[in-house]
């Protein structure tokens, strides 16, 4: 889970804005292991001042950089240390 700052762009308000990425989901195995796929999620869904609908793409746009590429550079780090 990620927070990011919205600014609707209705009122200017700044919402807080929780982001859930989309998960895969597991759906073959034991039942009890397997669990449905979920769509990436925000919350609130609405500005906190004039409830206009939060636009999860705006959202997205604001995320920082993902993990992978981190990784990714901590193997280039490796790399070029060995
Ligand atoms: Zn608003």
């Amino acid at each position: 889970m990620t927070t990011v700052t919205y600014i609707c762009p209705e009122c200017e308000a700044e919402t807080v804005v929780e982001y859930t990425g989309a998960m895969p989901g597991k759906l073959d195995g034991p039942p009890e292991k397997c669990y449905p796929p979920e769509d990436a999620s925000i919350d609130p869904r609405y500005c906190s001042n004039c409830d206009r609908f939060i636009d999860m793409g705006a959202v997205e746009s604001e995320l920082p950089e993902p993990d992978y590429d981190d990784a990714a550079e901590d193997a280039r780090n490796w790399a070029d240390d060995n």
